[in-house]
């Protein structure tokens, strides 16, 4: 076999669908899964056309054409609809919605000239229903879970309100139930926050966001977190520079950096100092938030937005943590276009800085 035959026998045999499409804007390659999937006649006459007169879809047209713009990867998700059968009555024809993730590839010669680029196609149906059918799971498990628990903490307020006729034993018992009730809801709406973060993006519609100013955000976390500050005698220094203005959801842009104050106070000793500082780093708007406390150690940092995960489990259960904040923040700030980093020292002089990148300047 040469190996052109044998590419293309390999090409032919794959279950993803693979285009190439040369710098010309020709349609040089088709294998018979895109064919297939794309509803196109494979044969001689496609083969050597401008990409365009060949694929009727814009979405995919659009993607080419970015992927042969750009001198780095693109990726994409398409939904098809393909009709599949009649419905009961046999009058209309029922469509069912296939979902693609397409990444190209970038082609050279052998002078490392670009030639064009591969655009492979792969089917993630089966893998967004299961997404889909655990998102639906947490957030149905909690909202199950959310009535027992105010049950439970209403029960235990009522009989605590007579704490005193209690034996001191007793007592004991009912602080215990009453903080682990507390926990238990913390988690709960945590999950329910994080599963309403995770349809942004799916099959609801984007965040609803305004154009709005970032210290203004800032200040009303600062004031929310004022008496915890307080009951640890931290001081928190704000240093929010010009009004930027972002595209914003301010309720939740406030939660995630709320969420980094309450972690840095909570996790530095008492009497310690927290800073957050606005910046522009390029054309995007920074919140810094920075502590003195004693660091994340750098194991841990790769996974430390990930849901429950802690550094000190104890430590994390005993301060009222629900191992969800960082999470939390990372997907509003996602949500947003933007990003969350953190650095961290472990050694002297010891602390954090928790990093919220939103675009200034957006498209839409
Ligand atoms: P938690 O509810 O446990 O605080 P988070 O998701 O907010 O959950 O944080 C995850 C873990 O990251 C924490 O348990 C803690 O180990 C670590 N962490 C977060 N912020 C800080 C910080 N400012 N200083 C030190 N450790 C931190």
């Amino acid at each position: 076999m040469t190996s052109r035959t044998e590419l293309e026998s390999v090409l032919s045999g794959m279950v993803q669908g693979v285009l190439v499409v040369d710098v010309n804007q020709r349609l040089v390659s088709l294998n018979d899964a895109a064919a297939r999937l794309l509803e196109i006649k494979n044969d001689n006459d496609v083969i050597g056309k401008p990409y365009e007169d060949v694929i009727e879809r814009e979405d995919l047209r659009s993607v080419i054409s970015s992927a042969l713009a750009s001198d780095v990867p693109v990726e994409a998700n398409i939904i098809i609809s393909y009709e599949v059968g009649s419905d009961v009555a046999g009058m209309e024809q029922v469509a069912s919605e296939r979902f693609f993730r397409l990444q190209d590839t970038r082609l050279y010669d052998v002078d490392g000239n670009r030639t064009g680029t591969m655009v492979l196609m792969q089917d993630v149906t089966r893998l967004r229903q299961l997404e889909v059918v655990r998102r639906d799971f947490v957030s149905n498990v909690s909202h199950e879970i959310k009535t027992p628990i105010t049950a439970v903490k209403a029960a235990v307020e009522t009989v605590m309100a007579d704490m005193n006729l209690l034996p001191e034993h007793d007592q004991r018992f009912l602080e215990i139930i009453a903080r682990q009730a507390d926990r238990l809801q913390n988690i709960v709406e945590d999950l329910l926050v994080l599963a309403r973060l995770e349809e942004v993006g799916g099959d609801k519609p984007q965040l609803d966001r305004e154009m709005g100013c970032v210290s203004d955000v800032v200040m009303t976390a600062v004031d929310a977190c004022h008496l915890q500050a307080e009951q640890k005698d931290t001081k928190v220094f704000v240093n929010c520079g010009e009004d930027y203005r972002v595209m914003m959801n301010p309720l939740l842009l406030e939660q995630a950096v709320l969420n980094l104050l309450t972690n840095a106070i909570k996790y530095s000793s008492a009497g310690s100092e927290v800073f957050i500082d606005v910046e522009l780093c390029d054309q995007d708007v920074c919140i810094k938030v920075k502590d003195h406390g004693p660091g994340i150690s750098e194991e841990h940092l790769p996974r430390i937005f990930e849901r429950f995960y802690r550094t000190d489990k104890a430590r994390s259960r005993e301060l009222g943590g629900t191992g969800l904040g960082l999470s939390i923040v990372k997907h509003i700030v996602t949500a947003h276009g933007g990003r969350a980093t953190v650095m961290s020292r472990v050694v002297e002089p010891t602390g954090s800085e928790f990093v919220i990148s939103i675009p200034l300047h957006v498209s839409d």
